[in-house]
């Protein structure tokens, strides 16, 4: 049988590379630009299915893969990829929210812990040996009870919403669509910053969210709130959250996402009411491995060619989140 064309732009571990040249006739796209134009003119038209991690692909890139039939995304956010175009072009789409969606709640509830409790400073102060001599560490702020407003109950969002009723929170949230949850609905962002103590952003990346957490929902939410970023950088306005942090009109913020990544503003370094991860959330052993699995299995699913795990799947019904 003749195995169907796929496109590699993952960059992924060497053994899923090799299982996916097992299955289908790889063509690895070239780093450069301008070779990678020649390279899609040349070869476009045989490619059936991408294997994506955060090569941005627009329109234009869709034009030049006239049969393509599905993109297999490594991520869970698409904002490097035109979905809209795929769609209007009836190409499938899988990506890896499912997988990933426990490690990247449990990451968003530590940040929030960190940084309503002070950990890391506090990890400092007793490095530094000063315990002995000052005693007492400052008190910090209780996460129970906690009014918590979550932007954006998708899949991540919800799964943060579970391990924060266990905390006590009282739960709300914002997006485009109220949800079949007994949880108060906002459709303005900035009146639920004005009910909340914290924000929490989970919501993609797309026109519509660039910049949604501004001056004025920072303000709304109030000098003693708090925001923990796990969605992407540019969803909250940086240069405004500098600001607010500079004439404490917000208490602190926990980001694993920035605007410039991975960049990161001195002013953010310098603050000790910030606390700072490198896009981590979903960076456990076990989920990234999970993650490449699945770019291999949705392909191999789609193309009804017989996976490296095929038979774990049929045994235990496992799918594969293939929208169209
Ligand atoms: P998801 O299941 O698609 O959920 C996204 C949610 O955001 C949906 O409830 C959606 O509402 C809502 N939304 C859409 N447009 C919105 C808007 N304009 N304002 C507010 N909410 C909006 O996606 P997910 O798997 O939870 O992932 C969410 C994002 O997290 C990803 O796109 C990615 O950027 C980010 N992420 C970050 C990491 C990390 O390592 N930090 C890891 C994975 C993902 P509707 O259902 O009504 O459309």
């Amino acid at each position: 049988m003749v195995k169907p064309v796929i496109l590699n732009a993952a960059e992924l571990p060497g053994w899923a590379h090799e299982e996916l040249h097992a299955l289908f006739t790889v063509l690895d796209l070239p780093k450069d630009c301008a070779d990678a134009r020649a390279f899609l003119a040349q070869h476009g038209p045989k490619v059936r299915g991408i294997a994506l991690r955060k090569t941005p692909i627009d329109a234009a890139f869709l034009d030049a893969l006239p049969a393509l039939e599905i993109i297999s995304s490594y991520s869970a956010g698409l904002d490097n990829l035109d979905v809209n175009a795929a769609k209007a072009r009836g190409v499938s789409i899988a990506n890896t929210s499912h997988i990933l969606s426990d490690d990247v709640a449990n990451a968003a509830v530590g940040l929030a812990l960190a940084v309503t409790r002070d950990f890391v400073n506090a990890d400092a102060f007793v490095r530094a040996g000063r315990w002995p001599q000052e005693k007492e560490y400052p008190l910090a702020r209780s996460l129970t009870r906690m009014k918590v407003g979550i932007v954006g109950l998708g899949t991540i969002g919800s799964a943060i919403a579970l391990r924060l009723a266990a905390f006590g929170c009282e739960l709300a949230y914002f997006g485009p669509s109220r949800k079949p949850v007994a949880m108060p609905y906002f459709d303005d962002v900035a009146q639920l910053a004005r009910a909340c103590d914290m924000l929490i952003l989970t919501c993609p990346l797309t026109p519509a969210t660039h910049h949604l957490v501004d001056a004025k929902v920072i303000d709304a939410l109030g000098r003693d709130g708090f925001i923990v970023n796990i969605a992407r950088g540019p969803v909250l306005d940086e240069r405004a959250l500098v600001e607010a942090l500079a004439a404490d009109r917000i208490a602190g913020a926990a980001l694993d996402v920035f605007e410039h990544e991975p960049r990161v503003p001195d002013a953010l370094m310098r603050d000790r009411r910030v606390v700072l991860t490198p896009h981590l959330g979903s960076g456990t052993k076990e989920t990234r491995r999970r993650m490449a699995e699945h770019v291999v299995d949705a392909l191999a699913r789609h193309f009804d060619v017989a996976g490296p795990r095929d038979a774990v799947h049929r045994v235990a019904g496992r799918g594969c989140a293939v929208e169209s």
